[in-house]
């Protein structure tokens, strides 16, 4: 479970988050979801542990890793990444990437890099190295590093968005479907809201640094908040 209580950050006296507060449940997928510029990356960042918030708390699975007590550093937070430009060792193969972030046993290694190529449909793949991969393939393997070692809270920045349609919709399904099974929090930035509808628990509207809306998808599309809300949402059908 993943808790984030006033979460505040400004640049240059400019608030960029602006009292953010939100909790994504073991399991659950939330969709921060928002204009160019409204925040969402730097939201992500601080959750990360790899930018400091000026306030503001958060916690995971109850426990302060920022704020009310001393800030775990990015690597005891128990968190995974995935952003759009999902970077693979070059010098690695398949299997040494899916394992780095994993502890040094090898059997135990071996069996989990297995598993999780088997589950991204990479079975076989692991000598290869990622020159040797097309890109959705090199996205799948992202996807099993990151899984690797069983995250509680997976952030995910645009990961699906380098994707062609056709492999994109199989991989975006693929990857909540392992995520929500390991009982993992999502929080997905997306400034897609079709992708948001059909993706989302819950949905937390951006706007300017701020959380302008919270809800079910289907009760944001309803009952948008306000005009700009529902323009934002006037594309889908
Ligand atoms: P996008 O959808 O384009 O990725 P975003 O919602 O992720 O946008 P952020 O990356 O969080 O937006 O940035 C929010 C604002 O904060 C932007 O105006 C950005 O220029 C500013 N900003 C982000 N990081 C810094 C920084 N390190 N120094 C100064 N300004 C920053
Ligand atoms: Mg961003």
């Amino acid at each position: 479970r993943l808790e984030i209580c006033n979460l505040t950050r400004a640049f240059g006296g400019r608030p960029v988050v602006d009292d953010v507060s939100l909790s994504v449940a073991a399991g659950q997928v939330t969709c921060l979801l928002g204009p160019s510029g409204c925040g969402k990356s730097t939201t992500l960042r601080m959750i990360a542990g790899v930018e400091q918030p000026d306030a503001g708390i958060i916690r995971i699975d109850g426990q302060p890793v920022c704020g009310d007590g001393p800030t775990r550093p990015p690597e005891a937070r128990s968190v995974g990444l995935m952003f759009q430009d999902f970077a693979l060792f070059p010098h690695l193969t398949v299997a040494q990437n899916v394992a780095f972030g994993l502890p040094r046993d090898r059997a135990l290694q071996a069996r989990r890099v297995e598993e999780l190529l088997e589950r991204v449909n990479l079975t076989g793949y692991g000598p290869k190295h990622p020159h040797q991969l097309s890109g959705g393939e090199q996205q799948r393997v992202a996807l099993a590093r990151a899984l690797a070692p069983r995250p509680r809270v997976m952030l995910m920045d645009e990961p699906f968005s380098g994707l062609d349609n056709r492999l994109r919709d199989g991989i975006r399904d693929a990857t909540l479907d392992l995520l929500k099974e390991e009982g993992t929090a999502v929080l997905l930035v997306t400034h897609e809201p079709d992708e948001a509808m059909r993706m989302a628990d819950e949905i937390a509207l951006m706007r300017g640094g701020r959380i302008v809306q919270r809800g079910a998808p289907y009760n944001i599309y309803n009952a948008p908040v306000d005009k700009a809300a529902a323009a934002f949402f006037s594309d889908i059908n």
